[in-house]
């Protein structure tokens, strides 16, 4: 499927993610190509405050506070926290009220979320929430709004890459924002970014990219579900 990121012009982008970070690591440049010329808003469901040593009030106002610094690396227009608590994060009403309440407020033409038929990821936070995003659309549609597409990142199932090799440096330094999630005991700032470096590098070369980021794109406007599934056969094969 071919989608030229940088060439979508202003739209309301909303991306939904678990945790403080989240979106830097999968998405980080797509998301800095996107804020270029589109509104972008974030939606941070939980404050991460199980994640570190300090104590859990202490550490969700210092993460807190790198999501908005690393937001603004990206040209992100808006943070929203959603203040939901970290590891408990399912696929209830009460989540998809809220979510359906912040998709409502932004009016967003392009969500950007986790895949949650991601079979590989062993955090319930992350596939729940894909999850909960997703079935939080009917009550969108509902309500008078529809999301014209939905990027799924973390996916097993790519049929976009985008290449962001041109704005590497972002990527860095939105991720490099949370300081918290550096320790000696998982290898610091140098392990993430190799990590960071070898996962868009793989995805690059699908592409002919140095760096590249994979999405999952599902198209909710034309609901031509047949052509989709047509698409993503050829996209597997090429
Ligand atoms: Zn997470």
């Amino acid at each position: 499927m071919k989608v030229q990121i940088g060439k979508y012009k202003n739209k309301r982008v909303l991306a939904v993610v678990a945790h403080p970070d989240d979106l830097e690591f999968y998405a980080a440049g797509t998301i800095s190509i996107l804020s270029r010329s589109s509104r972008v808003h974030l939606a941070v469901v939980t404050n991460g405050e199980n994640g570190g040593s300090m104590g859990k009030e202490k550490l969700k106002a210092l993460r807190r506070r790198e999501q908005r610094k690393a937001a603004k690396v990206l040209g992100i227009k808006e943070v929203v926290l959603l203040n939901f608590r970290d590891t408990q994060v399912v696929n209830v009403p009460n989540l998809r009220r809220r979510l359906v309440e912040v998709i409502i407020v932004f009016k967003p033409e392009m969500l950007i979320t986790f895949d949650p038929a991601n079979e590989h990821e062993l955090h319930p936070d992350h596939r729940n929430l894909g999850q909960a995003v997703i079935d939080s659309l009917i009550a969108v549609d509902v309500r008078g709004w529809k999301v014209g597409e939905v990027l799924l990142f973390n996916t097993l199932r790519p049929n976009v890459f985008v290449d962001v090799s041109s704005v590497w440096n972002l990527v860095m330094d939105s991720n490099r924002a949370h300081k918290s999630q550096f320790s000696e005991f998982n290898g610091g700032w140098e392990e993430k970014r190799r990590i960071l470096e070898e996962k868009a590098a793989i995805l690059g070369s699908k592409r002919g990219a140095k760096y590249a980021e994979a999405f999952r794109r599902i198209d909710l406007s034309s609901r031509t579900y047949i052509t989709q599934a047509n698409e993503s056969i050829r996209e597997e094969f090429d």
